[in-house]
């Protein structure tokens, strides 16, 4: 289902097809508006990469889209399926969304391949020979498969950052969300992991990436959108955005960071 508010535009991938629909979504912290009337489609294969200054919603936005935070009103569907409160069902749909935040989180008690074979056994249910082939084949997708059996203290932060992206991988998700993966890490480790994005973006992943790194939006983007108080000012092309920015807010975001 296409939702009113998402316009035909001839840069989206598969425009049948949205695996990620927010509609008129609205959320408040206590008396703060966080989110004012968010409409996002996001296609099959289709990156987008969200960017705004500090503070204007890109991370709450990420996550309602798997119900780390809900909602007050409107409708998020993850592949045409709106998101149930809670329950089974909740975490099913979750299970299709992979997400990859700031701070790497992995399990400091678990080894690396550990951190990434917990989830299929638990909630996919594999055995834990097919969970370890499948983590193997997913830390080799990233480079890290010779520190499987490392603890996560023992890894850089970009390869911390790669293992995180494995663990998600291994889910099988629809979508992959990103949340300035690369913030909190050493600028000489930033491009391995975004190297990694790259790489996910040209094999089709669907992928929605809040980023600073201007770089990687220009090149992997289809489709960028800049938020600022909690709303959608701009949706385009990144030649549209970077090139043509249409809002005063837009503009002033971009003469700061480039
Ligand atoms: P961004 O990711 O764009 O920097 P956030 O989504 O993190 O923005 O935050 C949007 C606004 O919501 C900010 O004013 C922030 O302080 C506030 N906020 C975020 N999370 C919470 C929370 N759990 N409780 C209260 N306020 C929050
Ligand atoms: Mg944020």
């Amino acid at each position: 289902m296409i939702s009113p508010s998402s316009s035909p535009d001839s840069t989206v991938k598969d425009p049948g097809h949205p695996l990620v629909e927010l509609s008129h979504v609205e959320k408040h912290f206590g008396s703060l508006h966080v989110l004012k009337d968010i409409n996002l489609s996001v296609n099959k294969g289709e990156v987008l990469v969200v960017v705004g200054p500090s503070g204007s919603g890109k991370s709450t936005m990420c996550r309602t889209v798997n119900r780390l935070e809900g909602i007050d009103s409107g409708v998020i569907r993850i592949d045409g399926k709106e998101l149930p409160q809670e329950g089974k069902e909740l975490a099913m749909l979750r299970a299709e969304v992979g997400m990859v935040f700031q701070s790497f989180n992995l399990f400091a008690n678990k080894t690396i391949l550990e951190n990434v074979t917990l989830a299929p056994m638990r909630v996919r249910h594999m055995s834990k020979a097919d969970a370890e082939d499948l983590a193997m084949d997913m830390l080799s997708r990233v480079g890290v498969d010779s520190q499987a059996s490392k603890m996560p203290s023992q890894l850089s932060g970009g390869q911390q950052q790669r293992v995180a992206i494995a663990r998600a991988l291994a889910m099988k998700p629809k979508v992959m969300l990103f949340d300035e993966p690369t913030s909190a890490l050493d600028p000489e480790m930033v491009n391995e992991v975004l190297d990694v994005m790259v790489g996910l973006a040209k094999e089709g992943m669907t992928m929605i990436c809040v980023t600073h790194e201007m770089g990687f939006a220009r090149k992997a983007a289809d489709r960028i959108v800049f938020m600022a108080d909690g709303r959608i000012l701009e949706s385009g092309t990144p030649e549209e955005f970077f090139d043509h920015a249409q809002t005063k807010r837009a503009k002033d975001f971009l003469s700061k960071i480039l």
